[in-house]
């Protein structure tokens, strides 16, 4: 398989889009035969636009995983006058992207943890959606808990998928909490706090990893929150 990586922009084809939230879409990107990005789940590439005759450069991190060959995905909130995530929300399939990477970022590889809780509001999720895909697809020995935090229920991204996966894998578990749940809701509500993290991280040993990635507020509190709880700075990734 030839891996791709490269630091300067590379045209490449949009092949699908996929809406999963009223305001994120999977784009899908096509990439040569028996080829494969170099990347390790959480690594990101750069997506380069001229826009209003400005160069904007933004990273989007892949949602596929590092075995997915000829494509990887990219998922993408659209936010209100958002100038690159609006730039690729209006592409259309057989477009092309100015896109360079991989680049590295806060990723995992199998030996890190054993146990590795991550903490997304959001849109912060993608970096957790390839660590969770490859970890499953190569049968890592890690547990993995996801701790999801969204305004609404129609906010959650690939929501579906992260049950699938907790029916279907004693190795992973998703807990999700709305800042405005529904009446029938059997998550959590609110936010994140010490609490909740009291309640689900694990024990804060050599063996634990955490993942925090969300607006910054939340990233600010939790981070905090978590060195308060025991965690050595070392074990706490904000990718
Ligand atoms: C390492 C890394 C990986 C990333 N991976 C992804 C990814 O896979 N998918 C993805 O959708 N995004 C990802 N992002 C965020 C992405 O790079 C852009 O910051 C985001 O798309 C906004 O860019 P923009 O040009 O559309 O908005 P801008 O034109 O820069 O901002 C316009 C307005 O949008 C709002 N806004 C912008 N960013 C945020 C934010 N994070 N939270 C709340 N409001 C905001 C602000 O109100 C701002 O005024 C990642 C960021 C980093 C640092």
């Amino acid at each position: 398989m030839k891996k791709i990586k490269s630091s300067e922009p590379v045209s490449y084809v949009l092949t699908d889009i996929k809406k999963l939230t009223h305001d994120t879409s999977a784009f899908t990107f096509k990439l040569p035969e028996n080829s494969a990005l170099d990347f390790l789940p959480g690594d990101h590439m750069m997506v380069h636009a001229k826009i209003d005759g400005k160069d904007v450069v933004r990273p989007y991190t892949p949602s596929s995983t590092p075995d997915d060959s000829g494509f990887f995905e990219m998922i993408i909130k659209r936010y209100p006058d958002g100038l690159l995530s609006g730039y690729v929300h209006n592409k259309k399939i057989g477009d092309e992207l100015l896109i360079s990477g991989p680049t590295p970022g806060g990723h995992f590889e199998q030996g890190m943890a054993k146990n590795v809780c991550m903490i997304a509001g959001g849109a912060g999720v993608t970096p957790m959606i390839s660590i969770i895909r490859t970890a499953l697809r190569r049968n890592y020995d890690v547990n993995m808990l996801l701790l999801f935090a969204n305004k609404t229920e129609a906010d959650i991204i690939l929501h579906d998928e992260f049950e699938e996966y907790a029916r279907k894998f004693d190795n992973f578990d998703s807990v999700f909490v709305l800042g405005n749940p529904p009446d029938n809701w059997s998550g959590l509500s609110g936010h994140i706090d010490e609490n909740v993290l009291r309640q689900h991280l694990p024990s804060p040993t050599e063996n634990s990893l955490i993942f925090l990635c969300g607006p910054p507020m939340m990233e600010y509190k939790l981070r905090q929150a978590i060195l308060a709880l025991g965690y050595d700075k070392s074990r706490l990734v904000i990718p």
